[in-house]
């Protein structure tokens, strides 16, 4: 087995969010330094590490400086531009590796990398231009979902078609901006939930319960740990997840998103390479959190155990919720978690809450 990195050494994270943040208190136990990078210069990660670099991902000066001090770099956002990941990897080790990163970044090849790895997705068609949308809509029926390629997430950059008359598809098209696109066949889902897998660099796999997460707005608002649905079930999803983590030799932590089906067949929706919001409660609801496992995992050291696993709600505290905490700090089987961010405008997320039942 490899050997760890020292006690001492230092994680560079780029991202400067609340995942990077929580990534930073997770260390600190263990005994690691987290290094953020990225441009905002009041990013929530920078209240609790005094190792921190203000500056573009695509500063190659500033890159290279970070890559000299740092022993190990690893991400809280699956955006991190290629370039960015591969000057670093080039310098020191990035976990989890640019190909996963590239897969996660793309609609269109992140289903087809769940196809190789036995997964079940939505029906999917490539759409390049207008013209393909019209052959792709015939080709899927409707309704579908128009979604572009890159840089979607919280239902943004996605379009629900409901007919196929020229003028819906020509707004729908011009909505996304025109971008490559995937169009997808609407999946009639029961559920939404997720899991958190884990691997460390030895290769060892370790996956948090499947959850259940209810959406508002399109934002994440709860998650229930575990999700009420059969055994069965929860290990398909586990045994789904450890196989996509072993084809891409994962070492870091991966978020995969699930439709649940009525008959309980699970249909893959989307990947994160990262930590990720429906992991939230393994904070109070886990022996280890999906934070401290993404620590051990890139650091090298053993990943820990996940038992006793205690039934836990997560409702994320969005904009103005955030400034009436009294009841839920007063309530002893909740336990409450601020990012720090300056300004709650309505919808953002600015803390969450772990209710233990
Ligand atoms: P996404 O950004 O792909 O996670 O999509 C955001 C939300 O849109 C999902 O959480 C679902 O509620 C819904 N959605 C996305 N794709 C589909 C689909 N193919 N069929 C049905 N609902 C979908």
């Amino acid at each position: 087995m490899t050997a760890a990195l020292p006690r001492g050494s230092v994680i560079g994270c780029l991202g400067t969010g609340q995942l990077g943040r929580m990534l930073a208190l997770a260390a600190a136990p263990l005994g690691y330094r987290v290094h953020a990078f990225g441009p905002d210069p009041i990013g929530p990660i920078r209240q609790v590490t005094s190792l921190s670099t203000c500056a573009n991902y695509d500063d190659e000066a500033a890159l290279a400086k970070f890559a000299a001090v740092v022993d190990v770099v690893t991400y809280e956002f699956e955006n991190v531009p290629a370039h960015t990941a591969d000057f670093l990897a080039a310098r020191v080790p990035v976990r989890p590796g640019p190909s996963l990163l590239a897969v996660a970044q793309d609609r269109l090849l992140e289903k087809r990398f769940v196809a190789r790895c036995g997964g079940r997705t939505a029906r999917v068609r490539a759409v390049y231009g207008r013209d393909d949308l019209a052959l792709a809509v015939r080709t899927l029926g409707l309704p579908a979902v128009l979604k572009t390629r890159r840089f979607g997430y919280d239902g943004k950059g996605q379009v629900v078609l409901r007919d196929a008359k020229p003028a819906t598809l020509d707004a729908a098209w011009s909505a996304l901006g025109g971008v490559p696109c995937i169009l997808e066949g609407f999946v009639p889902f029961e559920l939404e939930a997720s899991v958190v897998v884990a691997r460390g660099l030895d290769g060892q796999t370790r996956c948090f319960p499947l959850v259940r997460n209810v959406h508002r707005n399109h934002v994440l608002w709860q998650t229930h740990a575990p999700a009420k649905v059969s055994p069965e079930v929860h290990a398909a999803a586990r045994q789904t997840a450890v196989a996509m983590a072993e084809r891409v030799g994962l070492v870091g932590v991966m978020a995969v998103e699930f439709f649940v089906l009525a008959g309980g067949e699970l249909v893959v929706n989307e990947l994160a390479p990262r930590t990720h919001n429906s992991g939230h409660w393994t904070q109070d609801g886990c022996a280890t959190c999906q934070f401290e496992q993404q620590v051990r995992a890139v650091v090298g050291l053993p990943l820990g155990a996940l038992d006793p696993v205690r039934p836990t709600v997560m409702t994320n505290l969005l904009g103005d919720e955030i400034d009436d905490l009294d009841g839920l700090l007063a309530d002893p089987s909740c336990r409450v978690h601020v990012y720090g961010k300056a300004h709650p405008r309505p919808g953002r997320k600015m803390g969450h809450v772990n209710r233990l039942s």
